[in-house]
């Protein structure tokens, strides 16, 4: 028996692009308008559509529902070329991924209407703006006991699921299910980015009630007006889905994001599931890959590098802790790698002699060495550690003052300072304030997009320390590789995946990152790191691909990955063939 959800048309069947073959077999022969469309026109029809929404937010909605009914036009439109004529290239360097440009337009980014910023505005209207579902909701007080069941109501084969509670979208608090614009959106980016299929990917949202007590007096507001269930619940709930997720679809990745606090559920499952938090560990990871560039282009040796962190949550404790163990390798001590961090919160510099309970995941790299100073301030901070490292993981925009900055610049010749705090507005300083204060020395990333500044009439790019630059190939190495777990190795490959991704044009120009635009071909090298550290901590369960070399690996990945321009051909040889 055929579910009514599986009898429907899915997504993409109603494609203009379709040949009228491909239009009977599909059975939508009649139910599209006659015309058999090439891309060029298509895209045109999406273009002058999306021009006319006059808000970011109405952008947003038009995008997703031509997701919804369309979804290979839809990644085909993000991964449009700059240049047409290489549209059918298959070598993927010439694909200008998430840029669209008519031939001789500027070229016009997609991506901030189905992710950051827009998707945090449409997170908070998600109650309002709903339209149609788009993946699967858990309830608390309804599932718990029974999510196995309800799984079975999904009409697909999953690969990888993205999951939150809504507790901390962004920085915009307690969301609760109107958070599911997060996961949703982060899948696309999983398609457009890796190459994952589409109808593989399952957005998960789940409803342990929300603190946000006026969304809870939200008549439109459609989770559970119950305040969040305890952590011990929660727990439960959690145990019991990880086990159903995996049963249902054995190998599935399960990425974690946007928890309150993160850390118990990474500490709880990592050996025992194929799941990562991308808060602590993709963020840990895209980092330290700017960083290993940073540290080889500051010219000073490993052993003489002090690092300040402003902020000390889920960012700051994973970024440090993923330098810690580029550190190790480059010859310290665990101990010596450790000492080279020092953290600062809300209260002041991390320290053991503060008086207050510390968190657990800050416990690491308090210090013992502050002889009873207590040094709130930041600029104090910086007399007494001498820092050639300044992170931004704090919030807190403008807390890199030019004081601060010049104080860097007296220190090092080149310093490195990352104000990584979203949004912009919230950036510890901004690029050009960074330049100005370093005569331009500075070795620099942000977390949000930056212009490049002309300084001293040289134009110089701003590094943006993207996590779109390593999840979406930690997902697919771990996919591919069918690995038990994710190990540490393989969120450690990843960053250095991504730093040895620079091609020589990059390298020449001092980038700490590849240019965005060449996603897709960085997403492919990541992958290939994931997956050869799979196979070296040992967790890998595909055999078939250990004994590839390494450009035998490349062109599996390839292979393997979802192209919206292939879709057309793919499912037209599949018509010929059933034909006969
Ligand atoms: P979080 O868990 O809320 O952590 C914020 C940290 O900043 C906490 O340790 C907090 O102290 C500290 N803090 C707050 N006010 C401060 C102040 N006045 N002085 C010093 N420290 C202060 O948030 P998160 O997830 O770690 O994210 C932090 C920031 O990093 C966000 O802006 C986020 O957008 C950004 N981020 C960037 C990237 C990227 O660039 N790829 C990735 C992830 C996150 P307490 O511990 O005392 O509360
Ligand atoms: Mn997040």
């Amino acid at each position: 028996h055929m579910s009514p959800r599986q009898a429907q048309h899915s997504s993409g069947d109603y494609d203009s692009s379709y040949p009228k073959e491909v239009r009977k077999y599909l059975k939508t022969y009649g139910l599209t308008p006659p015309a058999v469309e090439d891309f060029e026109t298509q895209e045109k029809r999406c273009m002058a559509l999306l021009e006319k929404k006059s808000s970011s937010i109405e952008k947003f909605i038009y995008l997703t529902q031509l997701r919804a009914t369309h979804v290979h036009l839809f990644y085909r439109l993000l991964a449009s070329h700059v240049k047409p004529s290489r549209r059918h290239h298959r070598d993927v360097s010439c694909v200008s991924l998430l840029w669209f440009a008519e031939a001789d337009a500027r070229p016009q980014e997609l991506t901030p209407f189905i992710y950051t910023p827009t998707v945090g505005e449409a997170c908070q209207k998600w109650s309002e703006i709903f339209t149609q579902p788009e993946g699967m909701y858990l309830n608390y007080w309804t599932d718990k006991g029974r999510i196995s069941s309800v799984l079975q109501n999904w009409p697909h084969n999953v690969e990888i699921t993205v999951i939150t509670d809504g507790s901390r979208i962004l920085g915009l608090g307690d969301l609760g299910i109107n958070g599911m614009g997060i996961p949703v959106g982060k899948l696309a980016l999983y398609t457009a980015c890796a190459g994952i299929r589409p109808d593989a990917t399952l957005p998960l949202c789940l409803d342990l009630g929300t603190n946000n007590k006026e969304f809870r007096e939200d008549p439109l507001y459609l989770g559970t007006r119950k305040e969040k269930v305890s952590a011990d619940e929660e727990r439960e709930f959690l145990d019991e889905l990880m086990a159903a997720l995996t049963e249902k679809w054995p190998g599935i990745v399960i990425q974690y994001e946007d928890f309150k606090n993160p850390f118990p559920s990474l500490e709880r499952y990592r050996d025992t599931y194929t799941m990562f938090n991308d808060d602590i560990q993709g963020t840990g990871a895209v980092i330290l890959g700017g960083m290993v560039a940073a540290v080889k282009y500051s010219k000073i040796p490993v052993k003489d590098h002090r690092a300040i962190f402003l902020g000390s949550g889920s960012a700051g404790v994973g970024v440090a802790k993923q330098i810690v163990e580029f550190f190790i390798k480059e010859g310290l001590t665990e101990d010596e790698a450790r000492r080279k961090f020092w953290l600062v919160d809300s209260k002041g510099l991390v320290t053991n002699d503060r008086g207050d309970k510390l968190a657990e995941h800050k416990e690491y790299f308090s210090r013992d060495d502050n002889n009873g100073k207590q040094i709130q301030s930041l600029s104090r901070l910086v007399d007494f550690v001498k820092p050639t490292i300044i992170m931004g993981l704090s919030t807190i925009g403008g807390a890199f003052s030019e004081d601060i900055i010049k104080k860097m610049a007296e220190l090092n010749e080149y310093p490195i300072i990352f104000p990584l705090s979203n949004p912009s507005s919230k950036s510890e300083c901004t690029f050009e304030e960074a330049v100005n204060g370093t005569d331009g020395k500075v070795l620099f990333a942000s977390g949000s997009p930056f212009n490049d500044y002309t300084y001293n009439g040289k134009t110089l790019t701003p590094g943006q320390g993207n996590n779109m630059y390593v999840f979406p190939g930690i997902g697919l190495g771990a996919i591919l590789s069918k690995a038990v777990c994710v190990s540490q190795e393989m969120i450690y490959a990843s960053a250095i995946a991504l730093s040895e991704s620079l091609n020589e044009e990059e390298h020449a120009k001092g980038w700490l990152y590849p240019d965005i635009r060449r996603i897709r071909e960085v997403s492919v090298l990541v992958t290939r790191g994931v997956i050869r550290a799979a196979q070296k901590s040992g967790v890998d369960r595909e055999l078939a691909i250990r004994n590839l070399d390494d450009e035998e690996l490349i062109q599996y990945i390839e292979t393997r990955m979802y192209d919206p321009f292939k879709e057309r051909d793919r499912v037209l040889t599949e018509v010929m063939h059933v034909m006969g």
